[in-house]
């Protein structure tokens, strides 16, 4: 193959936390669509490569992975209909650098901007805000190379259907290569955190706190029924700056900087002080990359049952660096965590510890059965794979779509195969 192939003689890739060991130690980097097609053609099994945040095997290939980190290109901002086309390989930090300079935005952000928007995308990864759609949800249109090497575009306007089935699309459909995002006019914005809010101020005012801003995260270590941080992001409209009240439910501004097990010059200004979005709405910086310190899990639970569901997790220190709760509207993607349900997202960070995070984990899921808790498809779980075809009452079509554009199963792997394909 006269493509560029990188064979990891010192052992294996891993992933950004350093959690987990990828089977194949091949892998290629396409320079143009082109030779993504030609590989593709070429290749009898491959899976992309986005930044490798995912803690599990959804990206894992036993033979060939394929990296488009040097398709990174942002190729047309266009004023009119309100859209930037990208390559795939392009993060978000780097893409809000380009849209802020041209005066444009994105509707949100996670809580790192290293990520990259295909992967972001291909597994309904969120910010938050209780009118903020997921990340996935800025998508307008694809290009896809499909199994036979074709390429496909499929876009909201005019592929309705299939459209809804590909966006959250875990890796299975094809090569993403472009992607057309919404964007908007540029705004400013600014944070602040709040210390010390009564968890029993969540059961009346659960919505009132998490609208209190465009973005809103609760951390926690759960004790002492207490949350230790509200922090609370605004949108600076008009050029007002919209200030903050000194107290949010009982809870009282911080007067500097804070973040929870780092050093606090990682994180995005705070205190109220204005900047661009892209410089308010991750957490942290783009060049303080945080260290991959941590094992991550998340599920998602009806907005409505937010303060049940946390009510229903108990003290679990000390294997715990801390929770965040953040909140996401619903959407219309088929394998969209949030399909049809605004959520509350209930995230762990656990220490380098699997066997205690996987008990912890177990206990959790427990807990938060009532409450038809979904895992992220990005971080730890432990839940069945059966419950998934419970989950998504979608799932048998999007396994139709995908044996539609890859009969011969070129995409697929054994996380897709447990959690999505042998539950159709
Ligand atoms: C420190 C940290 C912070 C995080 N913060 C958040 C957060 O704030 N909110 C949240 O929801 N999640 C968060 N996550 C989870 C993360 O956003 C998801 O795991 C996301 O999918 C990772 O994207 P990636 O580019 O690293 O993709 P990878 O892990 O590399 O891959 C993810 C999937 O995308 C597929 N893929 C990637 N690119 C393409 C392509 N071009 N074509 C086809 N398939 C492709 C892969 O095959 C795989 O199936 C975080 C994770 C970490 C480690």
């Amino acid at each position: 193959m006269f493509l560029e192939q990188i064979e990891n003689t010192e052992g294996k890739f891993i992933n950004w936390a350093g959690s987990y060991e990828y089977t194949s130690s091949k892998l290629y980097y396409p320079k143009n669509v082109e030779e993504v097609q030609i590989l593709v053609k070429n290749l009898d099994k491959l899976k992309v490569l986005g930044t490798m945040h995912c803690c599990h095997g959804i990206a894992d290939s036993e033979e060939n992975l394929v990296s488009l980190k040097y398709l990174d290109k942002v190729i047309n901002l266009d004023k009119d209909t309100l859209t930037v086309t990208i390559e795939t390989g392009i993060i978000y930090g780097h893409l809000a650098i380009y849209l802020y300079k041209n005066g444009f935005a994105l509707h949100n952000m996670a809580s790192l901007p290293h990520i990259s928007v295909a992967g972001a995308c291909a597994t309904g990864t969120h910010g938050s805000g209780t009118k903020n759609g997921n990340l996935s949800s800025a998508v307008r249109a694809m290009e896809i190379v499909t199994a036979t090497g074709d390429i496909i575009t499929i876009s909201r306007d005019k592929n309705y259907e299939e459209f809804y089935g590909m966006v959250v699309h875990l890796g299975g459909i094809g090569v993403v290569t472009k992607l057309v995002l919404d964007v908007q006019p540029v705004y400013m914005m600014k944070q602040m955190v709040y210390e010390n809010l009564r968890f029993d101020q969540l059961k009346d005012h659960f919505i009132d706190i998490m609208s209190s801003g465009y973005s809103v995260s609760l951390y926690t270590k759960w004790q002492d029924k207490m949350l230790d941080q509200v922090w609370v992001k605004r949108r600076v409209e008009h050029g007002k700056e919209n200030d903050y009240e000194k107290e949010l439910f009982g809870a009282k501004q911080a007067k500097e900087n804070l973040v929870f097990g780092m050093d606090a010059g990682n994180t995005t200004d705070q205190c109220g002080i204005v900047g661009p979005w892209h410089e308010r709405l991750p957490h942290f910086k783009l060049d303080h990359t945080p260290t991959g310190n941590g094992l991550e899990s998340e599920y998602f639970v009806d907005l409505d049952k937010a303060y049940e569901a946390m009510l229903a997790v108990d003290e679990i220190t000390p294997h715990l660096w801390e929770s965040e709760i953040r909140t996401i509207a619903a959407d219309d993607f088929w394998m969209s965590p949030f399909y049809k349900r605004p959520s509350v997202a209930i995230h762990f960070l656990w220490k380098q510890d699997f066997d205690a995070a996987r008990k912890l984990m177990l206990k959790i899921e427990e807990k938060l059965e009532p409450f038809k808790a979904i895992p992220h498809w990005g971080k730890l779980f432990m839940v069945e794979p059966g419950k998934f075809k419970e989950f998504y009452p979608k799932l048998p079509d999007f396994v139709n779509l995908c044996k539609k554009y890859d009969p011969n199963r070129k995409f697929r792997n054994k996380f897709l195969d447990n959690f999505v394909f042998n539950n159709a």
